[in-house]
């Protein structure tokens, strides 16, 4: 492997690229289809991290004073930025997680659907007012900016995950520090390349690279007032205790086990279709892949053949070729996770349909093929815990009452699909299933911009959802003003009695 001008990356912070002071540690940034280093990424330290904050802070009364109309026409700027740069970024996203270009298209319109959704804000900050709750006394709720936001970011989307926290913080007037994950650092520099051309005040939004110190550092820092957290269950457990704790306000968006119901009535082929996108696509490294179908009554049977054959014709591949379905998965220690899990439900009695195990072998990359496995058993681990590659499990289930308690069963609640033409199944399930995000014939139930995301149970800690109108809720406080005047003569009295 040449090193030899391996580029190392730099922090962004108070509106300049700087070399992190206190980085001891360097990490590899590797392409997970080719083992190629692309870059070099510094584990900040806490002293990076401070002068991140600081330069926020210093930057809150500036950024505030900006109209929020004003505001409003930077996301618009950025917005038109990210569509000349969309190609660029969905590259870099391809070439540093893996998945297909395809898909990290997808990815980069959603990231710039949040910077749209943002570009609202005067419309979607917006206050209320009552007049007269007494009499000529009137009382209204303005929003203000929270201060300080955070956000601390998992690897499987590097373009917009980052960006289900970044527009509407800074919108809202609050200015920002992100901690991308240190997998997957490089796509957050040609975003902040964009950022820095907007011209905003120096420390407005700040980039700091790292890992473990710098997400400690975030929880305990006085200086910030909020945290966006998305990543596995158990930091996110953590993220939320501890900043709490700290006083912070705080939203941890947790791990995932999505459950796909099939009905006997389901339309097989693009049922099929569905399923394979959603269990497959970004090779099953999404919070919202399908990763168990529960097939109800004959369902199994109809749907089990054409989802064998459909699985198999999958081609395994370079992520950046367009004939290629499935790309890699992000590293080999996941290979080796994914692999454990196979051959755990294989012991436990579940049978492998169609086996990824030694996908390429013997090439560079980290790769890991489409995987079924039929006959799991609810209380088998494969079907409890999140497995995060691209494997299948399929459970019977002989009513859509069984199916339900089945699903509701799980740990975490983030997203479910049913497949069916009935609408009054899809009403029950819709009705009683414990998930956040929920689709009808529909594989992934995709974030959209301008609605709120997240999941139930152990797949979210805290109350405000990502993006939509919760927000400018998490991104603002409120304040209620209650008001009368005298020169009228009409305001005097006691404001108590005379309601
Ligand atoms: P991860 O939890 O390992 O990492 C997420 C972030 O936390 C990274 O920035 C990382 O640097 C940091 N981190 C990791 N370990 C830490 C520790 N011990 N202490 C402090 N910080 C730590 O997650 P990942 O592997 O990058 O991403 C995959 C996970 O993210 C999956 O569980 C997936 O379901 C979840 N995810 C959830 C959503 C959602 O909306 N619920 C969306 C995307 C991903």
């Amino acid at each position: 492997m040449h090193l030899t001008g391996v580029r190392q990356l730099e922090n962004y912070i108070g509106g300049a690229w700087t070399t992190p002071s206190a980085a001891t540690e360097v990490l590899d940034v590797t392409n997970p289809a080719t083992g190629e280093i692309l870059a070099r990424v510094p584990l900040s330290g806490a002293a990076d991290l401070d002068a991140a904050v600081n330069a926020a802070r210093r930057a809150l009364p500036e950024w505030r004073a900006v109209s929020t109309i004003g505001r409003a026409r930077k996301m618009f700027e950025l917005r038109e930025r990210l569509v000349v740069r969309s190609e660029d970024l969905a590259r870099s996203v391809s070439a540093e997680m893996g998945k297909t270009i395809s898909d990290a298209r997808a990815e980069v319109a959603r990231m710039i659907e949040m910077v749209e959704a943002a570009c609202a804000i005067p419309t979607t900050m917006q206050g209320r007012i009552l007049e007269d709750v007494a009499r000529n006394v009137d009382a209204e709720t303005v929003r203000q900016p929270v201060g300080v936001c955070a956000a601390i970011v998992p690897f499987n989307f590097p373009a917009m995950v980052p960006f289900w926290f970044l527009p509407f913080a800074i919108a809202c007037g609050n200015t920002f520090v992100l901690k991308p994950s240190e997998q997957v650092p490089l796509t957050q520099q040609l975003a902040f390349a964009e950022l820095d051309a907007l011209g905003l005040p120096a420390g407005v939004v700040n980039l700091v690279n790292g890992g473990r110190e710098v997400v400690e550092g975030i929880l305990e820092h006085p200086g910030i007032d909020a945290v966006s957290f998305v990543g596995s269950a158990s930091v996110a457990r953590i993220v939320y205790e501890r900043a709490a704790r700290a006083g912070k306000r705080v939203q941890a968006l947790g791990g995932a086990k999505n459950h796909m119901v099939v009905m006997p009535d389901a339309v097989i082929e693009p049922t099929v279709e569905g399923i394979l996108g959603s269990a497959f696509g970004a090779a099953g490294q999404r919070c919202m892949a399908g990763s168990v179908v529960v097939t109800v009554g004959d369902a199994h049977r109809q749907l089990i053949g054409p989802l064998i054959e459909a699985t198999r014709a999958l081609r395994i591949g370079d992520p950046l070729a367009q004939d290629s379905d499935v790309g890699p998965v992000i590293s080999p220690a996941a290979v080796q996770r994914i692999a454990g899990y196979v051959e755990r439900a294989a012991d436990a009695g579940a049978t492998v349909a169609v086996d990824g195990r030694g996908a390429r072998e013997g090439e560079p990359g980290a790769w890991f093929g489409p995987t079924i496995v039929d006959g799991v058993t609810p209380t088998m681990e494969i079907a409890r815990e999140e497995v995060f590659g691209p494997v299948l499990s399929i459970i019977s289930a002989g009513t859509l009452d069984e199916a339900i308690a089945l699903v509701n069963a799980s740990a975490f609640g983030n997203g479910t699909s049913i497949f069916t033409e009935s609408g009054a199944a899809v009403r029950r399930y819709r009705h009683e299933v414990q998930a956040g995000m929920i689709g009808v014939n529909i594989g992934v139930a995709a974030p959209v911009a301008f609605f709120p995301f997240s999941g139930w149970k152990d797949s979210f800690l805290g109350d405000l959802h990502a993006h939509g109108p919760d927000a400018v809720d998490f991104f603002t406080r409120k304040k209620t003003v209650t008001s009368r005047y005298f020169s009228s003569g009409e305001g005097s009295g006691s404001y108590f009695v005379e309601r």
